[in-house]
Formats: structure tokens, sequence, C-alpha cells
């Protein structure tokens, strides 16, 4: 593999990413990192990316706590909705949104936008992995951040819960 930025040819190794996505409680193993020495690029990739975000998602929508602002970000984003498409869906204003994801004293989503938020991103997931009664059980407690260390396996990404 040249690098792209001098030619030179580049090293590979595997690496573990924490705070994936900004998501703090998020572990990512298998990550292949590409260094050329001559210049210092660097060049991250992860296997099946798309795979790897659906796993994350549906931990999010899984998970009992209830979800912090990056999560927020992070589900809207995996669903490809804009603040104000979301907005939209939910019936508040784009800024009820960009409050909810404010990392800073951001305002509590209530458990029914949370639901709903969870819901969509489930949608998008095999039925059979998200049995509807589980709903009631999630968003009732302060948000904490989902602890999650994601492996790279032949069959698709796994999950160990929680992560250290
Ligand atoms: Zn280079």
């Amino acid at each position: 593999m040249k690098c792209m930025q001098c030619g030179g040819s580049m090293t590979a190794r595997q690496e573990t990413r924490r705070n994936y996505a900004g998501l703090e409680g998020v572990i990512v193993e298998g990550v292949q990192v590409r260094h050329c020495p001559a210049c210092g690029e660097e060049e991250i990739s992860y296997s099946n990316v798309e795979q790897l975000h659906a796993t994350l998602a549906l931990q999010l929508a899984r998970k009992e706590a209830g979800l912090t602002p990056t999560e927020i970000r992070f589900l809207r984003t995996y669903l490809g909705l804009s603040g104000s498409d979301l907005a939209r869906r939910m019936g508040v204003t784009k800024e009820t949104v960009s409050r909810w994801e404010r990392i800073d004293k951001p305002l509590a989503m209530g458990p029914m936008a949370e639901r709903l938020l969870r819901l969509m991103a489930v949608r998008e997931q095999p039925v059979t992995e998200y049995p509807l009664e589980r709903l009631e059980h999630v968003a009732t407690t302060e948000a904490t951040p989902l602890r999650v260390r994601l492996k790279p396996k032949k069959q698709g990404w796994t999950v160990e819960l929680p992560a250290r």
C-alpha cells in the first residue's frame, strides 16, 4: 500500500479505538491503521462500517438508561436526518433538537421523544432484535453513556457488554 501523500510505503497495524464517533463508552477493536513513516500520513479504516453503525444503533436503542446528547446525535445521523428533519418528525422546534444534543447543559429529551427516536432506529433493524415490550423499560433513568466493546468477527460485528 502506497501513501497517497508522498508515495512512500505504508505500514499497517490493528488498533483498538475508544470514544468511537465521540461516544465516550464505546470501544471498537480491530481498526485498521495505515501509517506512512516518511510523511506521517495516517489512514484509518473500519471493516463493514454500515453493520458497525447498525449494531451500535441497536445497542443504544436497547440500553435502559436515558440517551446522552452524543448518543442522540449518533442516532439522528444514523437515520440520515438533519436537526430540522428530526424536529419535524418529533413535532418540536429545531432549537429543541439542538438543545437535546448540546453537550454542555443539555435539555432532557423526555421518555416519549426518546422512545420514538429509539423506535425509528430499530425500524432499520430485523424485527426480532427489538420486542416492543422492551420500550417500557427504557429511558426511565437519567442518561448515562452506553458501555460496549465492538469486535469485528467473520459473521459481523459482535458486542461485549459492558466495555472496560
Ligand atoms: Zn507519506
